[in-house]
């Protein structure tokens, strides 16, 4: 299977997906050596975590193909700092949260007797993740699976796949941790294939590829963590000052070109301040540049995925006949690549699929509104729950609008906090996924089912 190059356009790599007999062969290899991986103390699994961390930020090859598969060398840094801080962060909570699961009852009434609850980690914990944040992405779920003593079986998307050499390469250096990580290449068929084969699923990608993947899990009597799209609203109060709100809606919008499940994909502002808002809006996003000179190159990145920068141009382009005004960017340029510039669209309504689809792409669609309430209203319609921001004059203005909306996290005169970096528990919102926060103790109890042991 060829791969494309999102910075050149040239397919210039290949990968062989893996077929379920393959898939097979690494499920029973990985369950045949995690019994031993759970049999080391918490202290000793996170002590290889942080080792990990390490080994990922030392790997210049890690770097050049993480750069490689975005096209982009600064996300790609700040994506392996930011996997490399997962790692610790478990490695540091883990112990605690594990211990905490061990929870000894002698009830009163039965003189004598105890009861106790042990955590018992699923043997093979399975991955399958997307392209806008390979390696972290690919990471988020096993992290905490193997902290809680699981082996896991990662299967990446199929656009994204250079990292993974690099990776298997640093995990390849710390021997107990080896036999019970395997990141291996495939495409919806070998993420079909691996449903079957494990204990757990935890999947993050789109909503119609997650139907699939939770029917499936269904079929297999699997537990699921499906983590979707978005369509994340910013709400901004008429007391909220234009235009540092415009930085914040310029950066929480397009940050990673607009390829982040936590984006900001619709700006409902007070018409009070409609004005100057969206003048400093188009200042700063006709200011932006494009790195297509090279990756390495400052400004915004190019797609990663040829057919999202075909969808993001038809939404935008379904927007403009349906009465929406261009005051920035627009149109997809082609250099080598496919990039598109920060791009302002008002008098956006619902009738437009770039209001209610997931956009994906560094698009700012506003709406004016007279009054929060509208503003509310407006931000809870639709399918998706996952992100939201609220900016205001205060933050206790900000929090008072904030406890209405449907969605499992809320930035507060903020746009771009994202709960995978945090301690926070963030669940997700209607067709914005499914099951226990990913984040948070949760994230890790998840892995775990519960053994109660009685005693006389
Ligand atoms: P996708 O659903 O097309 O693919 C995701 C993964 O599923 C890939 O690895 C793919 O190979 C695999 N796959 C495809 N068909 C499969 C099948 N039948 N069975 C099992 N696996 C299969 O998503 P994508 O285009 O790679 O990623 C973009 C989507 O991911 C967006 O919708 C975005 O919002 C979402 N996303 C969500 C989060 C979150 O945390 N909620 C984070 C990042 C991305």
């Amino acid at each position: 299977m060829k791969v494309r190059n999102p910075h050149s356009g040239l397919h210039d790599h290949c990968i062989a997906p893996l077929d379920a007999a393959a898939i097979a062969a690494h499920a029973a290899a990985l369950r045949a050596a995690q019994p031993a991986w759970a049999g080391r103390s918490p202290d000793d699994r996170a002590a290889d975590l942080m080792v990990l961390a390490d080994a990922l930020e030392a790997s210049p090859d890690l770097l050049a193909a993480l750069t490689a598969d975005t096209g982009r060398h600064s996300v790609a840094r700040l994506e392996i700092s930011a996997t490399a801080a997962a790692l610790r962060r478990w490695a540091a909570t883990a112990p605690a949260l594990i211990a905490a699961a061990h929870r000894p009852s002698s009830p009163a009434a039965m003189p004598g007797i105890t009861f106790s609850t042990a955590p018992v980690p699923y043997a093979l914990v399975g991955v399958i993740s997307p392209w806008n944040f390979p390696l972290l992405l690919a990471l988020t779920d096993a992290i905490p699976a193997l902290a809680a003593g699981c082996a896991a079986l990662v299967k990446p998307s199929e656009v994204t796949p250079r990292f993974i050499a690099p990776l298997m390469a640093c995990v390849a250096t710390i021997p107990a941790l080896a036999p019970v990580l395997a990141v291996v290449e495939g495409d919806g068929a070998t993420g079909a294939a691996l449903v079957n084969t494990v204990d757990f699923i935890a999947f993050t990608g789109s909503v119609a590829t997650g139907r699939k993947v939770a029917e499936a899990a269904a079929r297999a009597f699997v537990p699921a963590s499906l983590e979707l799209g978005g369509k994340d609203p910013m709400i901004i109060l008429a007391s909220a000052d234009p235009h540092q709100a415009a930085a914040i809606a310029l950066s929480a919008s397009c940050r990673a070109t607009g390829q982040a499940c936590q984006s900001i994909e619709r700006i409902y502002v007070a018409r009070a301040i409609a004005e100057p808002f969206l003048a400093e809006l188009t200042r700063l996003a006709d200011a932006v540049p494009l790195n297509t000179a090279s990756p390495a190159s400052a400004g915004l990145g190019p797609f990663i995925f040829e057919k999202q920068a075909h969808q993001v141009q038809a939404q935008v382009d379904d927007a403009l006949a349906k009465g929406a005004t261009l005051l920035a960017g627009g149109r997809v340029e082609n250099h080598g690549g496919l990039w598109l510039r920060p791009t302002i669209l008002t008098n956006a309504t619902s009738a437009m699929a770039v209001m209610t689809e997931e956009t994906f792409g560094p698009v700012m669609p506003v709406t004016s509104v007279d009054t929060p309430g509208d503003a509310i209203a407006l931000a809870n319609s639709g399918d998706f729950g996952l992100s939201a921001a609220v900016l205001a004059g205060t933050l206790d203005e900000a929090a008072a609008v904030a406890r209405y909306l449907h969605a499992g996290a809320v930035s507060l005169n903020d746009g771009a906090l994202t709960s995978l970096l945090s301690d926070a528990e963030k669940s997700s919102f209607k067709l914005s996924g499914m099951g226990p926060p990913r984040s948070g103790a949760a994230g890790l109890t998840r892995f775990f089912r519960t053994r109660a042991i009685y005693a006389q």
